[in-house]
């Protein structure tokens, strides 16, 4: 083993999962980084491999490694068990969901599109306190769900946005929120962002908020207003799959799930059963988190041959997957990443 290689945990997840995984795992290698991969099962494969959707293997390796790469993991809807992405996140204290989104191949509906959502993780209303009350014959006539954010909480993933910012040379933070209806539960975060800006990063940084309604219309009529949006948990979540879809789609956003345990590298999208096993996914947004979690193990100058050689293979090359109006299957795209970064 060379001194030098880094132990993480690999997931390679469902549906889609293993084909953008094995992508991924073709274009780190090119780079020369060596990873010394644990891999194990998690979601739909896990209940398959372990029968549970989060083995304890799973989560002993990534306490051993505190860093993973991995693939979509399935959710039932409604009924069965609960979300293991939202269990990682819970178990290593994943408090911070980065999830930037840059235009990549122009000449889409949207262009010099560079947004950031810092997503509260581990809060709001994904806790899943929710149950039903039987009324007569119906055992579902009433839901009900209680969305919990902490001070605690709120100020830990601000500060964490308001630093990324600054560091990364950004110019605004937007605080997200529904503080006009939901004014305790986003109430506070809205409190904590205007206080925390007061207190520590008014003369370092641009801030101002924005009601989530009126941020999404925003974002379609005119995206370039917003540079970081920070936010609680659900609107995050909702958000950056819209910020994605103004960059060409799914195939195209990454995320890093950043906590005090671990660090979690991911694509924004999910299994998508649709293109399962189909070779036709695109593995950008897994690439990305990848380059994500090569400058979290401050590798910077690989991370940018590998965004160098993803816009390449898109701009230069053409070689584009479907979901971008390409011809490219999943392997094609890759060994073409792949040549890129070789010849580089
Ligand atoms: P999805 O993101 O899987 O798919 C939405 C649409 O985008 C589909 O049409 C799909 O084909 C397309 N798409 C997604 N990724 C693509 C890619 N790389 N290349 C080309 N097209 C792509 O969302 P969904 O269908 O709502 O969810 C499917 C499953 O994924 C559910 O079980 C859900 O719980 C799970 N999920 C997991 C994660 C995660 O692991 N982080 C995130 C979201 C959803």
């Amino acid at each position: 083993m060379p001194t030098d290689s880094i132990p993480a945990t690999l997931i390679p997840g469902d549906g889609i999962g293993p084909e953008i995984v094995a992508a991924t795992l073709e274009a780190l290698d090119a780079l020369g980084v060596s990873f010394e991969w644990d891999v194990q099962s998690a979601g739909a494969s896990g209940v398959r491999a372990a029968g549970d959707p989060l083995p304890p293997a799973t989560l002993s390796s990534i306490r051993r490694t505190r860093l993973a790469l991995k693939g979509p993991l399935e959710t039932p809807s409604g009924g069965g068990y609960r979300s293991s992405n939202v269990r990682l996140r819970e178990e290593f204290k994943l408090y911070a969901n980065l999830r930037p989104s840059r235009t990549l191949v122009p000449g889409g509906r949207y262009e010099d599109i560079d947004l950031v959502v810092v997503r509260e993780n581990n809060e709001g209303l994904y806790m899943g306190y929710e149950h039903f009350i039987p009324i007569d014959d119906d055992p579902h006539a009433v839901a009900m769900s209680t969305g919990v954010n902490t001070r605690q909480g709120s100020r830990r993933l601000l500060e964490f946005a308001f630093e990324y910012a600054i560091a990364k040379g950004r110019k605004k933070i937007t605080v997200v929120h529904k503080a006009n209806i939901l004014k305790a539960l986003t109430g506070i975060f809205l409190e904590t962002a205007q206080d925390l800006y007061q207190r520590k990063y008014r003369d370092r940084i641009a801030m101002d908020d924005v009601i989530v309604d009126a941020c999404a219309m925003k974002l379609v009529l005119d995206p370039w207003q917003f540079d970081v949006l920070v936010t609680t948990n659900l609107f995050g979540d909702i958000l950056s799959d819209e910020i994605a879809g103004l960059v060409g789609g799914l195939g195209m956003a990454p995320g890093a799930n950043i906590g005090l345990d671990a660090a979690i590298f991911e694509a924004v999208h999910g299994s998508a059963p649709d293109i399962a096993g189909k070779g036709v996914a695109n593995p950008v947004a897994l690439m990305l988190a990848a380059a994500m979690m090569l400058d979290h193990c401050k590798r910077p100058v690989e991370a940018s041959r590998l965004r160098d050689a993803i816009s390449k293979t898109l701009n230069v090359d053409g070689v584009r997957t479907g979901d971008l109006r390409g011809r490219a299957s999943t392997a094609e795209f890759t060994r073409a990443v792949v040549s890129r970064i070789r010849s580089a």
